[in-house]
């Protein structure tokens, strides 16, 4: 069969057409008052955000990677503290923990959702002081990821949190508008992080991201380390911070995307849909726990031959990913805390056989078929 035009793995040219009208509206309003920095579309998506989320704060910041790294500065996470988190994530989670001279704990995932697995995650927490190791360390929080964009068993992990006086921040930069529970994303821990990275689900035209608590304690220093720590006025400073805000630019766009966002969940859902019921029987498709749903920022399958069936999808057009190819408690930046395969099986396990087809909001069902049909045969 000949190849036609390629196709998108995400297409974000279909969705530019969906909303242009109001993002061109919205951006010559920002370049007509011209406040560029923490401009009125900044305060607006952050009260849209906080509201859509649940919860009393939205901080606005400048990726999914400083979202994680003020909550953990506010906390004070620094040398001798352990933080609990899975290795099978973007790097991200593990080196902002490292950034700070802190040290990762890494626990493995759960066979089904991939997330951090609570009964690993107790054992680790209470087997710490066990191993030579990491015996002086103090545990001190628990970063979960909900990976793909379904949330980790929050209930279960807050509750271990809760035990071992430990704060849970949760990676939500995947998972942006799924729920568990009846509660979205964003509000299932104390802190959560979430990015608008172009290709995440709410995603930007550049990079961007949020911070949500209901903590005004917390949402205080978190605004002031945004801002180089600034204090009660302009060039007071109250602790140390950083450059991690959103453009206005930027916050005009999300604007006009989180308007379509509701329907674009809709879509990506019963684009999965379609591929677990035709795919069951040709490969390991996602598993949704019960209490969760998912906004399916990958749709990630397993199978043994996995290198075959992505090199006859690429042959026909069709490009696939593998999140993630290599788990991080093997990867060259972790590598002074000593581990060695085999330590996290699981995550070992999934590393080979993972890979995520084209999903995104305006994938048609001639394309899903397209697909489908080529990983049957
Ligand atoms: C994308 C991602 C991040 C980082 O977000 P950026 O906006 O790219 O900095 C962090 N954690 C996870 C799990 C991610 O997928």
């Amino acid at each position: 069969m000949p190849s036609q035009k390629p196709m998108d793995f995400i297409d974000l040219k279909a969705q530019q057409r969906a909303i242009l009208p109001d993002l061109m509206e919205r951006i010559k309003r920002v370049l007509a008052h011209g406040q560029y920095i923490l401009g009125p579309e900044v305060k607006e998506l952050e009260a849209r955000l906080a509201e859509y989320v649940g919860v009393k704060h939205a901080i606005s910041c400048s990726s999914g990677t400083d979202a994680l790294l003020i909550p953990l500065m506010a906390y004070g996470v620094g040398p001798g503290d352990a933080i609990f988190t899975t290795p099978f994530t973007f790097i991200a989670t593990a080196e902002m923990i490292q950034l700070l001279r802190a040290t990762p704990v890494f626990v493995d995932v759960d066979p089904r959702t991939f997330n951090l697995a609570p009964d690993a995650l107790e054992e680790a927490i209470t087997g710490l002081s066990k191993h030579p190791r990491t015996a002086s360390l103090q545990p001190k929080g628990i970063i979960p990821v909900d990976l793909f964009g379904q949330p980790a068993d929050y209930d279960r992990i807050n509750a271990i949190a809760r035990r071992h006086g430990l704060f849970v921040l949760e990676d939500a930069a995947q998972s942006f508008g799924a729920t568990y529970k009846g509660k979205r994303a964003g509000a299932l821990a104390e802190v959560a992080a979430t990015s608008f990275f172009p290709a995440k689900p709410l995603g930007g035209y550049g990079d961007g991201g949020a911070i949500f608590t209901d903590r005004d304690d917390l949402a205080g220093m978190m605004r002031s380390i945004r801002v180089h720590g600034e204090g009660t006025d302009r060039y007071h400073y109250a602790r140390l911070g950083i450059n991690g805000r959103l453009d206005t630019l930027q916050a005009a766009i999300l604007l006009a995307k989180l308007a379509i966002f509701d329907e674009e969940v809709k879509a990506r859902q019963a684009a999965a849909q379609r591929y677990s019921a035709a795919l069951r029987e040709v490969v390991q498709v996602p598993y949704v726990g019960q209490d969760c749903s998912s906004v399916w920022a990958q749709y990630s399958v397993l199978s043994e031959q996995r290198d075959d069936l992505q090199r006859k999808l690429k042959e026909q057009g069709i490009p696939t990913a593998i999140y993630y190819p290599i788990p991080l408690h093997v990867q060259a930046p972790f590598a002074h805390l000593g581990y060695a395969p085999g330590d996290f099986p699981i995550s070992e396990r999934l590393a080979p056989a993972i890979f995520s087809l084209p999903m995104h909001p305006y994938l048609t069902e001639a394309d899903q078929k397209k697909i489908v049909d080529i990983l049957i045969d």
